[in-house]
């Protein structure tokens, strides 16, 4: 696989002041206060030597690619794994506003922890780079729009760039909630329509949410949302990274880490395999239909 790094000419300084007048609706609920620094810089795996040739843009190009092979040969799909380990050191930094549709928005978020403090993005990270090694056994060129579990950001909006950059097929943004300690279970976030922004992707990426919540459901146990969303499936206009997507994507909310049953799962490196595979089996029921 390779990682937003890996793509031409993308750096971002980011500003360190941003005015913070705008409403934002987190789809995961901020974590105030410092959290552990981040150590878990689990490497990224896959083949380093993969995906170097900077191609961009429409997904046809890729059938000439060498090697791939599988049922996904020729498909790019960007894992996009929320939040980073640096953002709670870097306060400035992720309250910066920056283009997320209508409105803009914060640059990203610390993200959720679960009562025994383990934060959202390790889990994202540590998931993301679980399907973005099955989805890649099948033959996809992957990108991940973070190369470790150590830095700060992407802001939101860039996290979009970075598909509509590779020309992806399908980007799933993996995240899990801060819910109510009460609530349990899973939903799939598609983006709702907003003339000139998602109009053009909404259809197929609510048939992406719910191939997601498909083989979501069948491979994990983990039960669909009861606190949250309907059916396990949710449209939002509020959010920058699929406001700003021009390629089918899909926010997925593994479970809520307020909750003591869901977190015990989204911790638990059985459970993560299982819910690569799954992932990784919606990704590829939607691309291959
Ligand atoms: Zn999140």
């Amino acid at each position: 696989m390779r990682t937003s790094s890996a793509l031409p000419g993308r750096t971002r300084r980011i500003a360190p002041f941003a005015a913070a007048a705008v409403l934002t609706l987190s789809a995961c609920a901020a974590v105030s206060g410092d959290t552990r620094p981040g150590p878990s810089a689990a490497p990224a795996p896959g083949d380093p030597a993969s995906g170097q040739d900077g191609r961009g843009g429409g997904g046809s190009a890729a059938a000439e690619e060498p090697g791939g092979s599988g049922p996904l040969a020729g498909m790019t799909v960007v894992v996009d794994p929320g939040h980073n380990g640096g953002n709670a050191e870097a306060p400035e930094a992720i309250s910066e506003q920056v283009p997320a549709g209508p409105a803009t928005k914060e640059c990203d978020t610390v993200g959720a922890e679960t009562d025994d403090g383990y934060p959202e993005h390790e889990f994202t990270w540590e998931l993301s780079t679980l399907v973005a090694e099955r989805l890649e056994a099948d033959g996809a060129e992957v990108v991940l729009t973070r190369e470790d579990n150590t830095g700060v950001g992407p802001c939101v909006d860039e996290r979009a760039e970075i598909g509509n950059d590779a020309g992806a097929d399908a980007a799933v943004s993996i995240h899990a909630d801060g819910g109510p300690p009460s609530g349990r279970g899973f939903h799939v976030i598609a983006p709702g329509v907003l003339t000139g922004y998602t109009d053009d992707i909404a259809e197929p990426s609510r048939r992406l949410a719910a191939d997601l919540r498909d083989a979501f459901e069948d491979g994990t146990g983990q039960p669909r949302a009861d606190y949250i969303a309907e059916e396990g499936l949710d449209e939002r206009t509020d959010l920058g990274g699929l406001n700003m997507s021009d390629v089918p994507k899909v926010f997925l909310e593994a479970g809520n880490m307020s909750n003591p049953t869901d977190a015990e799962n989204l911790a638990d490196p059985g459970w993560q395999a299982d819910a690569a595979d799954a992932i990784a089996a919606g990704v590829s029921r939607f691309l291959t239909g």
